[in-house]
């Protein structure tokens, strides 16, 4: 039987692109098949942030951070925690993904027309020991662009191999079986979905119109992961984590819905640490929600009080921004789904970022006026467009209206007025000292040590409860799932494997599908932008491999 292509690559975002994009570079003819319909060509990544771990770039240099190699192996492997017999290829993935991140990452993208926003951010800040989780220096570069400006230069390449003959785009074709002939996997059957002219990010629908079959050398899954699948994601939520929460709100499209896993599974392939998974914590409901339960993931700033739902401080080192999977581990043991940020218009109005695209228009449009405004901007539009808009926020001149907000918000008398001015006085008093025992705030005057945090994302050390900074602002947020840490087990040529360790013959995954990398490279925990690196680095492995196998 003929082939219809030298290979097939199942899921059109980033890691699909980027393994296409490698293939014709080789001259390869590739199927590139989604469920979606072309609108939303590019998947997760045109909703990103853009946000890249890069390790000792010129950036972080310009900002007198000092990087290196060894500094980003030793947060990275503190990080993970690696601790399984079947975290072999992960561990290794991680090494390369950090050889990658320090080396030809950036000259690499930067041929390609990327460029970064200069201020660099500091994710996940850990608060443990040196050899803990965290980043132990700012790393995560916002691309200039955001994630439309990540995926640019890949859906250029795979438009080019359009137009030279080499790769067929197909669209609402949902992938449900693979099969093999002659001992390798080498057909993909599935379903054509009918035509959607719904718009970029909403679920068209599910109505099936015919069926096909396709035949390829090799066949690459990019399928993504299971954060818009809250059954799978319950069904996998670790015991660690406690039980899952009763509600969440989705960080993700419902494309990203898991079911290739499956697939991928039947025919012969190993899905390794299902369990381990990386959802937000500051989650909010999208005012002008694009998908079903849109929810929006606040990145803090390190000065906001973060209350449980009882209205008790979270413990240190539990800040925002300092340590994502710690404070989902707390927040479950709380026996509540939500916690709360009691903080100010001072605060809110350097401190909020809103992750993704279409809630950051500026950088997104790559406009440095719009940039230069929103520095300048008391609180920058989105943001205020929530605490105009948004279900999650309570803004109040004084604090017993903010806390009579807060219960009625929740439908349950839980926070105590008196208990909370005693919280936030005694915070107070403490900010007054330039040391003090309080370590939330020894953090907020570190972190304003670093000139990136002093210009844009850290508020001057103020009393909360001064009328001048004032209004008053909490905001409930609630638990948002996103990304997918485990996956297909993969070796380091992107191959995958089977139960018993050996490559399922003609079958490659990478992206979210392959955990970023072997089946889990962040192993429990992520240091940030390495996501979108991992799609663009293992998708590239993908494609080059493959390349070579059919050649
Ligand atoms: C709002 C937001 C902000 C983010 N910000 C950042 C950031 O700043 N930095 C960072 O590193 N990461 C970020 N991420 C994460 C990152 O964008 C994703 O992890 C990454 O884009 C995943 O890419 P992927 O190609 O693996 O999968 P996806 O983008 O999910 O693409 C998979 C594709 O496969 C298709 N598909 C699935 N199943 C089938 C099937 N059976 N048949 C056919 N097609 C199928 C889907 O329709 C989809 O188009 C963010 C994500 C979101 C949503």
């Amino acid at each position: 039987m003929a082939y219809d292509a030298d290979v097939i690559v199942i899921g059109a975002g980033l890691a699909g692109l980027t393994a296409t994009a490698e293939l014709v570079d080789a001259g390869r003819k590739v199927i590139l098949l989604d469920q979606e319909p072309e609108q939303s060509l590019g998947g997760q990544a045109f909703w990103s942030l853009g946000g890249l771990f890069l390790v000792d770039s010129p950036e972080q240099r310009r900002l007198r951070i000092r990087d290196s190699h060894a500094l980003a192996l030793q947060d990275w492997m503190g990080t993970a925690a690696f601790d399984r017999p079947e975290d072999h290829w992960p561990r290794r993935w991680a090494e390369a993904y950090v050889d990658f991140a320090a080396g030809e990452k950036r000259a690499w993208l930067h041929r390609q027309g990327i460029r970064f926003f200069p201020v660099v951010g500091w994710a996940e800040r850990g608060g443990y020991d040196a050899t803990g989780h965290g980043n132990s220096v700012p790393r995560f570069h916002i691309t200039w662009g955001t994630g439309p400006g990540v995926l640019a230069p890949f859906l250029r390449r795979v438009r080019a191999g359009v137009a030279r003959g080499l790769v067929q785009l197909r669209f609402r074709h949902r992938v449900t079986g693979l099969a093999r002939s002659a001992g390798a996997v080498d057909t993909v059957t599935g379903e054509i979905l009918e035509p959607s002219a719904e718009p970029r990010g909403r679920a068209g629908g599910r109505a099936v119109v015919g069926a096909f079959e396709l035949r390829a050398q090799a066949v690459i899954v990019t399928s993504g992961g299971i954060g818009g699948n809250h059954r799978l994601v319950r069904a996998h939520w670790p015991e660690r984590l406690g039980s899952p929460p009763e509600r969440m709100v989705s960080g993700v499209p419902a494309h990203v819905d898991g079911k290739m896993l499956g697939v991928a599974e039947e025919a012969g392939a190993r899905l390794i640490n299902r369990d381990r998974m990386w959802h937000y914590t500051e989650g909010i409901h999208n005012w002008s929600p694009i998908w079903e339960n849109h929810g929006i993931r606040i990145l803090p700033g390190p000065s906001s009080l973060w209350l449980d739902a009882r209205g008790r401080r979270l413990p240190v080192p539990l800040f925002p921004g300092f340590d994502t999977l710690g404070t989902l581990e707390h927040i479950m043991r709380t026996g509540y789904h939500y916690t709360w940020f009691v903080l100010d218009r001072k605060i809110i109005g350097k401190e909020f970022a809103l992750s993704g695209s279409e809630q950051n228009p500026d950088l997104t449009g790559k406009s440095v006026r719009d940039v230069i405004g929103r520095a300048r901007a008391d609180v920058p539009a989105p943001v205020k467009a929530f605490m105009d808009h948004g279900v999650d926020f309570v803004v109040e001149k004084d604090l017993g209206a903010l806390v009579r907000g807060m219960n009625a918000l929740s439908g349950e008398p839980l926070i105590d007025e008196a208990e909370l001015r005693r919280e936030i006085v005694a915070r107070d008093r403490e900010i007054l000292n330039p040391f003090t025992k309080d370590l939330q705030v020894t953090a907020i005057r570190g972190a304003r040590r670093f000139l990136g945090d002093r210009l844009v994302r850290t508020a001057a050390p103020h009393r909360i409860l001064d009328p001048a900074a004032g209004p008053l602002i909490a905001v409930r947020l609630n638990i948002l799932t996103r990304k997918t840490l485990g996956g297909l087990e993969t070796d380091l040529s992107s191959r995958v494997l089977t139960e018993g360790g050996d490559p399922l013959a003609g079958v490659y995954a990478a992206g979210e599908a392959a955990g970023f990398g072997g089946g889990g490279v962040h192993g429990y925990r992520a240091l940030e932008g390495t996501f979108l690196g991992g799609c663009l680095f293992s998708g590239r492995t993908a494609g080059r491999a493959a390349a070579r196998a059919v050649g």
